[in-house]
């Protein structure tokens, strides 16, 4: 199995490419931000609880986050996949102490973080664009935006050296087109 942790902050591009890559080679894409949106449209329990965290641009506790995720790695292993794409996950330290334990519960681990690397004022206005279509309300105002990448700084930047100590992070420039920041990001995973 390959397994790669798609980084990068809010707005990197993140979900875009992931998107192309699990085409490619074929890989099961899991996105944290996109199973807090399912539930939080159906109105669960879930759902109502992220959206207390989601509206601030905070994030969700790491116990509800892990619990959800496993859960879903678990029923999609069910499935003999390549491997995943993790997309917005993990976020915090606990996140990937989390994550590391229970793949290797499983027999697998992160072949890679990859880093797509953008500066902030970038983001803010990339972020902004997408909240005129995205329907997303936590795109659609600029302080919660700017909270969003604020949080990423307090809590989710560390995990680069993080995976930097198991010699697994390779950072790729996400300013240019799609096509172009997808070959630069197969140009590391054909390595792996
Ligand atoms: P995203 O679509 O990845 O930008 O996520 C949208 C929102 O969902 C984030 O601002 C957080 O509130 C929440 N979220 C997504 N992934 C995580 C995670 N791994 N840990 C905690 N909260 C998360």
């Amino acid at each position: 199995m390959k397994n790669i942790v798609l980084f990068g902050p809010p707005g990197a591009g993140k979900g875009t490419q992931a998107d192309v890559l699990k085409e490619t080679y074929q890989l099961i894409h899991l996105s944290t931000g996109d199973m807090f949106r399912y539930n939080m449209k159906n109105n669960t329990e879930l759902g109502k609880l992220a959206k207390t965290y989601t509206e601030k641009g905070h994030l969700v506790p790491d116990t509800v986050t892990n619990e959800m995720l496993k859960d879903e790695v678990t029923r999609q292993l069910e499935k003999s996949p390549n491997g995943f794409i993790f997309d917005g996950y993990p976020r915090t330290k606990d996140q990937a102490e989390v994550l590391t334990a229970f793949l290797a519960e499983k027999g697998t681990e992160i072949a890679a973080m990859v880093a797509l690397e953008v500066d902030d004022e970038v983001l803010v206005g990339r972020l902004l664009e997408r909240g005129k279509s995205s329907g997303r309300a936590d795109d659609a105002n600029e302080t919660v935006i700017r909270e969003r990448i604020a949080e990423y700084y307090r809590k989710t930047d560390i995990l680069k050296e993080y995976y930097q100590a198991e010699n697994k992070y390779y950072g790729v420039d996400g300013v240019g087109s799609v096509k172009e920041i997808t070959h630069r990001l197969s140009d590391v995973i054909d390595t792996l």
